[in-house]
C-alpha cells in the first residue's frame, strides 16, 4: 500500500519582482557587452554553461563560443569535461554549487549569487535535517533543485528525466521514500511507480502556476496541439500532457513527435532552443493563473531573469562572484550525486545492450 502524503515544514518563500537584467540597455550597449563578453571568456580561459530558461541572448553567446544550453545535470556534466579553468555558470545558485562539487579545482563564477529557487529557498538544510531524523527508516531522494547541505543530508539525488526511474528502483528493493523537495514531481513520481512516499511540501512558483481548466480550453481551441508538461507542475496539468518530462526531453518531443502544434507548460526561457530546433513548428505557452487573474505570473523565472549581459561580463572581468561550497558538505553532496550518475552510467549501457541484441 501506497503512504503517499504531504508535510508541512515551516518554508520560507519569498517572491522578488520580475525583472529582466538587461532591460535598459540599448542595441549598441549589449553589442559593446557581447564582444566583451567573447574576449572576457578567451582571455581568462573560461567557458559559458546556461540552462535553458535563461535569457536566449545568453544562450545563443554559449552556442556561439564553444559553451552549452542544457538543463542543470548537462551543465555540471559538460563543465566538469571542458578545459577551461573557469566556468561561467548562468543559471541559479544550486546549478553553480553543483558544477563546484563536479569540479571543486576550477574557478565557478556565476552573473548573480542572489538568483536561487523557490525550491531551494523552501527547503532550508537544517529544518530538512531534522525532518530526515523523524524518519530513520526512509531512504532519503532529494531532487537536483536543492542547496549542496540538503544534497549531503541525502542518499540520492534526481533531476526530473531520471527520478521515476530512480525511485521505481528502490520500491522494488522494498525502500520507503522521504522525498524532497517538490511535492508536484514527487506526486508524480508516486503515481508513476506506486512508492510509498512521504512528500516535503515545496514547490516551483513558475510550474504551480499553470492552470488545468485553462489548458483544456486551450486544447479545445487547438485540437491538433500536443501537451508538452514538465512535472513540476500541478496534477491537473500534468495529467493532459501527451509527453511528461525533464526540459531535455520536452525539447526532444518537439523535434520528434510530427505534430505541428505543440503546447508548452514550462518556463517560457525554453521556447529559444524549441524554435531553434524545430523552426517551422508553432508553439503555444500554457496558460498559467497571470492570464485570467490578477497576472501574477509570466512563465519565467524572477531568478533566471537575473542573469544578464552586464552581470556576466563583470564576473568573468573580476573572476566574482565565486561559487564556494564547504569542502564536507560537498564531499557529502557528491556522495548522492555520484550515485545519481553511477545509475544513469548503467541504464545507459543496458539500454544500449538492449538495442544491440
Ligand atoms: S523555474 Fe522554478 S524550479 Fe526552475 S529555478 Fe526557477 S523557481 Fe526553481
Amino acid at each position: 500500500m501506497s503512504d503517499s502524503s504531504v508535510i508541512e515544514p515551516s518554508t520560507r518563500y519569498f517572491r522578488p519582482e520580475a525583472f529582466t537584467a538587461d532591460e535598459t540597455l540599448t542595441g549598441d550597449e549589449r553589442e559593446a557587452l557581447r564582444q566583451r563578453i567573447r574576449e572576457l571568456l578567451r582571455e581568462r580561459d573560461a567557458v559559458l554553461v546556461a540552462h535553458y530558461y535563461t535569457d536566449a541572448e545568453l544562450q545563443r553567446l554559449a552556442d556561439e563560443t564553444g559553451g552549452c544550453v542544457a538543463d542543470s545535470l548537462e551543465m555540471a556534466r559538460f563543465g566538469a569535461e571542458h578545459p577551461a579553468s573557469m566556468l561561467a555558470v548562468a543559471g541559479v545558485r544550486f546549478m553553480g554549487e553543483t558544477a563546484k562539487i563536479l569540479t571543486p579545482d576550477k574557478r565557478v563564477v556565476m552573473p548573480d549569487l542572489e538568483a536561487t529557487c523557490s525550491l531551494d529557498v523552501g527547503c532550508p538544510a537544517d529544518e530538512f535535517a531534522a525532518f530526515c531524523d523523524q524518519h530513520p527508516d526512509r531512504t532519503v531522494v532529494v531532487y537536483a533543485n536543492t542547496s549542496a547541505a540538503v544534497k549531503a543530508r541525502a542518499d540520492w539525488v534526481v533531476t526530473s528525466s531520471i527520478a521515476v526511474d530512480v525511485v521505481a528502483h528502490l520500491h522494488e528493493r522494498g525502500e520507503k521514500i522521504l522525498w524532497a523537495p517538490d511535492k508536484y514531481l514527487g506526486d508524480y513520481v508516486q503515481r508513476q511507480t506506486g512508492a510509498d512516499m512521504l512528500l516535503w511540501d515545496g514547490s516551483c512558483i513558475v510550474h504551480e502556476e499553470f492552470r488545468g481548466l485553462e489548458l483544456a480550453d486551450l486544447r479545445r481551441e487547438h485540437p491538433g496541439a500536443r501537451v508538452l508538461v514538465h512535472p513540476e507542475s500541478p496534477a491537473a496539468v500534468v495529467e493532459q500532457a501527451d509527453v511528461v518530462g525533464s526540459t531535455s526531453q520536452l525539447i526532444r518531443a518537439v523535434t520528434e513527435m510530427e505534430a505541428e502544434t505543440f503546447i508548452v507548460a514550462t518556463d517560457a526561457g525554453i521556447f529559444h532552443k524549441m524554435h531553434e530546433a524545430a523552426p517551422g513548428k508553432t508553439l503555444i505557452e500554457a496558460p498559467t493563473a497571470g492570464r485570467s487573474a490578477t497576472c501574477r505570473s509570466c512563465a519565467h523565472c524572477p531568478w533566471m531573469a537575473m542573469n544578464g549581459l552586464r552581470s556576466l561580463a563583470a564576473a568573468l572581468e573580476a573572476g566574482e562572484p565565486q561559487v564556494t561550497v564547504d569542502p564536507e558538505v560537498a564531499a557529502g553532496a557528491r556522495r548522492s550525486l555520484d550515485r545519481m550518475l553511477g545509475f544513469a552510467a548503467e541504464r545507459a549501457q543496458q539500454v544500449l545492450g538492449t538495442g544491440d541484441a
